[in-house]
């Protein structure tokens, strides 16, 4: 499948850089046919996941995320990669309300889930996290 366009990003581990992923994941994603809704949608799931990497991923120390934004023909596609923790048991780590901090909901895995048409989570304990997932956009038909 061709690629229209890309963006390559690093971002340093700090919490700022959460609203720099979701303003620039909106203006690409803007190329496409989106809805604002989806727009929105896709605004919400690069939040999760930049702050889970931020959050989670370095927890205090500092580190640099990868962030990519692949756009296709009809649908589009963002990376984010940490090398931070990882996680020990990605489906425990999915499941709705599950949390490694007590204090938070642990709604973000379900967000993206729910916002994205797929989520694909793939991580290894010291090594990192890499988080793809894919938005379509609708194929407007024309009468
Ligand atoms: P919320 O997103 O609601 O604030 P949360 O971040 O704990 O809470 P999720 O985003 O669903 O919930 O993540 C679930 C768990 O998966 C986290 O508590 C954490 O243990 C683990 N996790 C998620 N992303 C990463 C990551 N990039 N590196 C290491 N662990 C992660
Ligand atoms: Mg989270």
């Amino acid at each position: 499948m061709a690629v229209k366009n890309e963006v390559k990003m690093n971002l340093y581990s700090v919490s700022e850089n959460v609203a720099i992923a979701r303003v620039t994941s909106a203006a690409f994603a803007a190329q496409a046919e989106f809805t604002v809704n989806e727009i929105e949608d896709i605004k919400v799931a690069i939040s999760e996941a930049i702050s889970n990497a931020i959050i989670h991923g370095y927890r205090s120390s500092m580190g640099t995320i990868e962030f990519v934004m692949t756009l296709y023909e009809d649908w589009v596609e963002f990376i984010i990669t940490d090398f931070g923790h990882g996680i020990e048991d990605i489906s425990l780590a999915r499941q709705p309300s599950f949390s490694t901090d007590p204090e938070r909901m642990g709604l973000g895995f379900v967000f993206m889930e729910s916002f994205m048409d797929e989520l694909h989570v793939e991580s290894a304990v010291n090594q990192g996290t890499t988080v793809r997932m894919i938005k379509r956009c609708e194929q407007k038909s024309v009468h």
